[in-house]
């Protein structure tokens, strides 16, 4: 078992164990009256710390992590307040025990003593053993061994079963960059025997990259022209695995651009120089979708890998990095390994000695690819920076990119943060000259943005026409565009709450008067309630801002909507993607499948629909409602709204046909949806920044969300109280710039109760990183003898990002 120790212990390495004991192995330690497994991260500790006890055993055979990982290791557990031994233990592969046996050799030593002993010994007969068993599991109870081990005769080590090979490799023919294929020229020259050349070369030119099968059953002469034209220098064969993308297409791994646009030249050429300097830079790679960011981050890895260095590279999803690795694979070939929750714990555990062992030069991978155990790493990206995925939600709780950032630091080295949208906190470093900005504005291939309509929903519900799902607008719209035979998505967003508070005359949303947040109405005791400091009020009758009865809570979910549409529109047909209908394993393939092939004619849902897919036949898209993002509690909404509403404007019209979106709200005017209508960035984050400052949010605060959980009400309840209270102490009797901090709550969680459990919250904001730190190490030591009791747990969010 891993413990749940904040501190590192120090232990002495028995003679025989000396050389296995490397930093990265596990070992089995005695610990109080237990055996306990921890790793080694450190092997020349001061002596003078006493009686060290001794290891008993190195359960692996070879470093799972390098050295330089520790100190990183070290950082994340301290800053994210999390014990150091169970972070690494997040960090590995899962499955690590099944997939090494222990098996024994002899040393040096053992085998002289072999020679010397009376074969009648019983350690004759365990030596004679190990050295005929050699490479084999070791089958001798450990007290046989033990002994032996410990006189420094035999050396006991883990081996890792014998996997099967990689992922599949295919031969894949392409022309060769450069190369001027004769039908691409329009001089289709057939020669003697092969009049279905220029269809045969048709087909290569089109498609990038063919594999080689294929051509086979397409063309039976295939390998003679095959074998013809690669001797020509015009085709070229190379290896990749068959990747396909979520709706089971094959991705055709990209052919090399022959030239860089210059937005992508300078951009690059930033990088590479600190590439060359080895020193540490972040560059805020801002670049609307499909400006190329994709290559830059191609070559930028392509030079740390000539500088034989490896390359981590994030993304905030699966379904993106199945896409990337298969564009990868096509530039870099078989030195990629891919890292992410999706995969088996042995492939993940292969993936994973690959990197340790530096057989491969880039992984690419969700946010656990942070902890790449590379030994030589050169670069990091993240990809889609702004995504609250990189957020881990589940202890133990890190930003993703954050760390990024610290590792990166830690190792001298650049890290780039790529999106289209990038986090207020990014643009706010960038600005602030801590980050170096690098802009790549224009289109690649010039697409025009979508049309972008704002409906303001007050005026449809108040004159009584009934349209509170759906505008006349948007009707409209999706009949015309069924009738043309394209296709529409329809978004509605209810991820936690599926109700807004607000009026339906002025749109007015009750919002929390110390912290600008829009408070939650609680039905069972029906108030409105702010979660982040508690503030509490009736719900008003009359609307505070054009003093009519209009103050109304609204909610509607998808099963309502899909309801009203297949009654607008019997013909069509509609699937819903939402949590709930996607339970089953396989379901969202399946629903984007259908809709990718046309076999549905809209597809509605919550955000699962606006991530990064591709359909061009899609002209519409409709938000029903931006005010369920605006009225989230959360600090970031406004930021929410509008990355949620460019990403699902972005949906529209990405094939030849222009796109068009439509967005419903009450609050027409707010800023998050005016920029998002405008696609223009600037102007959202001077809003935003402006508003961050004056209420002392992040980036120009720090906080800290200590959540209380427990199974009984009352109990919950009176510990928050109590710790809340003496938090508050602490605040008075600590020095002067305590007193900068803040703590708010504690409150009930607006999820009061999840999976059985009744939760609390308290908020600690302060200016100072460093500050808050300080606190918190006091204020554990007060509650933790408080929590002692049972029942209640506590655990702390940095930088927390979901306060439910
Ligand atoms: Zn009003
Ligand atoms: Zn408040």
């Amino acid at each position: 078992m891993t413990l749940s120790v904040a501190q590192t212990y120090a232990y002495t390495v028995p003679a025989g164990l000396a050389s296995s004991a490397q930093v990265g192995c596990r070992v089995q330690v005695p610990f109080g009256k237990r055996k306990a497994t921890g790793y080694i991260l450190e092997n020349d500790v001061p002596e003078s710390r006493g009686e060290l006890k001794e290891i008993d055993k190195v359960l692996d055979a070879e470093p799972l992590f390098p050295p330089e990982l520790v100190p990183f290791f070290q950082w994340m557990a301290e800053y994210y307040r999390f014990p150091i031994g169970r972070l690494i233990q997040s960090a590995l592969p899962g499955g690590l025990n099944t997939r090494s046996f222990r098996t024994a050799r002899l040393t040096p030593k053992g085998r002289e003593i072999l020679a010397m002993l009376s074969p009648r010994l019983e350690e004759q007969k365990t030596l004679q053993w190990i050295k005929l068993h050699r490479g084999k599991r070791l089958a001798l109870p450990a007290d046989r061994v033990r002994p032996l081990e410990k006189k420094g005769w035999v050396i006991v080590e883990a081996l890792e079963k014998k996997g099967r090979g990689g992922p599949l490799l295919k031969k894949w023919i392409r022309v060769k960059p450069g190369a001027k294929p004769p039908a691409a020229a329009g001089r289709a020259a057939p020669s003697p025997g092969s009049p279905n050349e220029a269809e045969f070369f048709a087909r290569l030119v089109c498609e990038q990259g063919v594999l080689l099968a294929d051509l086979k059953t397409q063309f039976q002469n295939s390998a003679y022209l095959v074998d013809k034209w690669i001797k020509k220098g015009v085709l070229e064969c190379y290896q990749a695995p068959v990747v396909r993308d979520l709706v089971g297409n094959i991705f055709f791994p990209s052919p090399v651009p022959v030239e860089l646009f210059d937005q992508q030249q300078k951009a690059l050429k930033a990088v590479q120089d600190r590439l060359d300097s080895k020193t540490f830079a972040v560059f805020l790679l801002h670049g609307v979708t499909g400006s190329g960011k994709t290559e830059v981050y191609l070559r930028a890895i392509e030079h740390a890998c000539r500088q034989e260095r490896q390359s981590i590279l994030l993304v905030p999803e699966i379904a993106l990095a199945v896409y990337m690795e298969g564009l990868f694979r096509s530039r870099l070939g078989e030195r990629v390994a891919v890292y992410h929750s999706a995969l088996t714990d042995k492939e993940r555990y292969r993936q994973w000695m690959k990197m340790v062992r530096g057989e491969v030069d880039l992984v690419i991978g969700a946010r656990s690819a942070l902890f790449a155990p590379f030994p030589r790493l050169g670069l990091i990206i993240v990809d889609e920076e702004h995504e609250f995925a990189y957020k881990q939600e589940e202890a133990p709780r890190y930003q993703a990119r954050d760390a990024a950032i610290v590792r990166a630091k830690m190792r001298k080295i650049p890290v780039i943060l790529g999106s289209g949208t990038p986090a207020v906190q990014s643009v706010h470093n960038a600005l602030t000259k801590r980050y170096h900005l690098l802009s790549m504005p224009e289109r690649i291939e010039k697409r025009p943005m979508p049309i972008v309509q704002v409906i303001d929903m007050k005026t449809r519900t108040a004159a009584g026409k009934g349209e509170i799902l759906l505008s006349s607008e948007l009707k409209h719209g999706l009949a015309h565009t069924l009738a043309q035979g394209r296709q529409a998505m329809l978004f509605l967003n209810r991820r936690g709450f599926n109700r807004v508070h607000l009026c339906r005359f002025c749109g007015q949303t009750m919002r929390c008067r110390n912290c600008d947040l829009a408070l939650i109405h609680h039905l069972k005791d029906d108030c409105l309630a702010c979660h982040y400091c508690g503030y509490r009020i009736r719900p008003p009758q009359t609307c505070p801002a054009c003093g009519r009865a209009g103050m109304k809570t609204f909610g509607f979910g998808t099963e309502k909507l899909e309801e009203e549409l297949k009654s607008l529109f019997p013909e069509s047909r509609v699937v819903r993607m939402d949590r709930d209908s996607t339970r089953q394993k396989g379901e969202t393939y399946r629903i984007l499948k259908l809709f990718h092939n046309r076999e549905v004619d809209i597809l509605m849902g919550t955000q699962m629909i606006t991530k990064g897919y591709d359909f061009p036949n899609v002209t519409l898209v409709g938000v029903i409602a931006a005010d369920f993002s605006l009225g989230f509690p959360d600090f970031r909404a406004g930021e929410r709204t509008f990355q949620l509403l460019a990403q699902v404007g972005g949906r529209s019209g990405r094939g030849e046909q222009p796109g068009r979106v439509i967005i419903q709200t009450f609050n027409p005017e707010h800023y998050a949806i005016l920029s998002a209508r405008d696609h223009d960035y600037e102007t959202f984050y001077r809003h935003e920044v402006t508003l961050r400052k004056q209420l002392n949010y992040p980036p120009f605060a720090y906080l800290a969300c200590l959540r209380i959980q427990g199974n009984l009400k009352e109990e919950t309840m009176r510990l928050a109280q109590k710790i809340g209270r003496e938090m508050e102490h602490l605040l008075k009797i600590g020095p002067q710039k305590t007193k900068e901090i803040r703590v708010l709550g504690p409150v009930e969680a607006p999820l009061s109760r999840l999976k059985g459990k009744y939760r609390w919250q308290i908020l600690v904001k302060s200016k100072q990183s460093n500050l808050l730190h300080q606190y918190l190490d006091k204020a554990e030591e007060v509650f933790r003898p408080l929590l002692a009791s049972g029942g209640v747990s506590l655990s702390i969010d940095i930088d927390p990002y979901q306060m439910l």
